[in-house]
């Protein structure tokens, strides 16, 4: 168990330019996206990571590494001229 020394990040820099953002969010914006009781998302759109609030600090460390190998896959894909 991870003691709570860290805030979760706001943003984190991935270098190039991009950038992603981190809010945590109560569990009406998961039902808006359509996926409710999901502990976290990464929306390509706005480039932000949402995690639920609510969960605890250990899975919102699990959660933000998670979701953050998704952003960064997106921006591997931008990378080499897709999307
Ligand atoms: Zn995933």
């Amino acid at each position: 168990m991870a003691i709570k020394k860290y805030r979760v990040p706001r943003t984190r820099d991935l270098g190039f330019g991009w950038k992603v953002y981190i809010k945590q969010v109560g569990p009406d914006i998961f039902k808006a996206f359509n996926c409710p009781g999901l502990p976290g998302i990464w929306m390509v759109d706005d480039k932000t990571i949402y995690i639920d609030k609510r969960i605890s600090y250990q899975k919102k460390i699990e959660v933000y590494f998670h979701e953050l190998i998704h952003a960064v896959a997106d921006f591997e894909v931008r990378a080499r001229g897709g999307i």
